[in-house]
């Protein structure tokens, strides 16, 4: 079965509600059990599955992790995106979400997102979702 693809702009720093693609990709898939994957392939960026019913939690997400991982004169990294790696990695590129009866078994505040450390960029999301 093949992965979905998605292109998406982002903006500077962000979270990006890509819950309806994942539903998409799940649909078309035709799966009615088993396991949804989400792969983000950057470095830069990541996946995560956080509330998405208060707005305020994805501002007060991205104050936390501004304030976890301060910029740092030590870093030689010569892109200049050092904290940007580091919340990629802290967020990691994937997430896995059960399917169960032709849905994925999300709580009822969750949503999946696209979260954007170092944009604004044309970025790339993959969807695979298998049987089992
Ligand atoms: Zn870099």
């Amino acid at each position: 079965m093949q992965a979905y693809e998605y292109r998406l702009s982002t903006p500077k720093q962000g979270m990006i509600d890509i819950t309806a693609q994942v539903r998409e990709s799940l649909g078309k898939s035709g799966v009615s059990d088993g396991i949804c994957t989400v792969f983000c392939p950057h470095t830069t960026a990541g996946i995560t599955v956080n509330e998405n019913a208060d707005p305020d939690v994805v501002h007060d997400f991205l104050i936390g992790l501004d304030a976890a991982f301060p910029d740092r004169e030590q870093f030689r990294h010569g892109e200049g995106n050092s904290v940007a790696h580091l919340k990629s990695s802290a967020v990691g590129c994937s997430q896995t979400i059960i399917v169960r009866g032709g849905l994925l078994a999300l709580g009822r505040w969750q949503g999946v997102y696209f979260c954007e450390f170092d944009g604004p960029r044309t970025r790339r999301f993959l969807v695979k979702v298998i049987s089992g």
